[in-house]
């Protein structure tokens, strides 16, 4: 939405009748959770962690196999073994493909945002046909910071195998007991996949939200939440107030101060004050 089209919407709304003005502002709902493209990221990412498990399995069983017949050069041994993993996976999670997938993914989700956004601002002043404005720069950051964080995953499993059986070693664990901590650490691997998809999925969107609404000249948002029991007790006490996008709200138990979808794993909507 440009500033003279907005300008424009503001006047054609002055002449609705306030009934007909009562009406479309309730009918102004939140740009909802981008549960598709929250999926769409957790797919990828499982299909990595497949790839990941498939590959360190036989070096981790290798592992096992030695435990723990080698303590005399354990330290240098394990890095020895695990040092062509490591670099299986720097390729395999840094490549080009990687990037492609963020940006694809980046794609879908401001194409969903300005959609919700389009909706929102057309059932307020009662038009269709506005266009959102696109950022590149937001695209680029995001691809970056997701990028960093795909790329944490299979080191940090690697790092936590390394310590687990240097470990193991130090409190005369049994190879059952190794073996199933190498099973919990790739589940902790699935799990905080499934947290950076939540997460980032959020916070792009809540991004975005932003985004067009200040680049069409919206000042203000109501702070509008999910209303169902996972709502923080935080955000509860915000729902319906307004706030300024040059101002974001204290939001965080630590005082920390976000818009909506900027804390973790908020779900919460801005919604625009026309
Ligand atoms: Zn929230």
């Amino acid at each position: 939405v440009t500033l003279a089209e907005l300008a424009a919407l503001k006047h054609r709304r002055l002449l609705m009748t306030s009934e007909k003005r009562i009406r479309a502002v309730h009918k102004v709902k939140g740009v909802g959770y981008p549960s598709a493209q929250r999926l769409a990221y957790l797919r990828a990412l499982y299909g990595m962690l497949e790839w990941l498990e498939q590959e360190s399995g036989p070096a981790f069983a290798q592992l096992i196999q030695e435990f723990p017949s080698r303590t005399d050069s354990i330290t240098s041994h394990l890095s020895q073994r695990l040092a062509a993993l490591r670099e299986k996976v720097e390729t395999y999670f840094t490549g080009p493909r990687v990037a492609w997938v963020l940006s694809d993914l980046a794609k879908q989700i401001e194409s969903s945002t300005s959609r919700a956004f389009q909706e929102q601002v057309g059932a307020a002043l009662g038009v269709t046909g506005i266009t959102a404005s696109s950022s590149e720069q937001l695209r680029a950051l995001f691809v970056h910071e997701n990028a960093k964080l795909i790329r944490s995953l299979p080191h940090e499993l690697v790092d936590q195998v390394e310590a687990a059986v240097l470990r193991a070693l130090r409190q005369g664990s049994t190879v059952r007991q190794l073996e199933r901590e190498f099973r919990d650490k790739l589940a902790l691997t699935k799990r905080r996949a499934q947290l950076i998809a939540r997460d980032q999925v959020s916070k792009y969107s809540g991004k975005l939200t932003r985004h067009n609404q200040t680049s069409a000249g919206i000042e203000k948002y109501r702070w509008g939440t999910s209303r169902d029991e996972r709502v923080r007790a935080e955000h509860r006490q915000l729902d319906g107030q307004v706030f300024s996008w040059d101002k974001p709200p204290m939001s965080a138990r630590n005082g920390g101060r976000y818009h909506p979808r900027q804390g973790f794993n908020c779900r919460c909507d801005a919604i625009p004050i026309l």
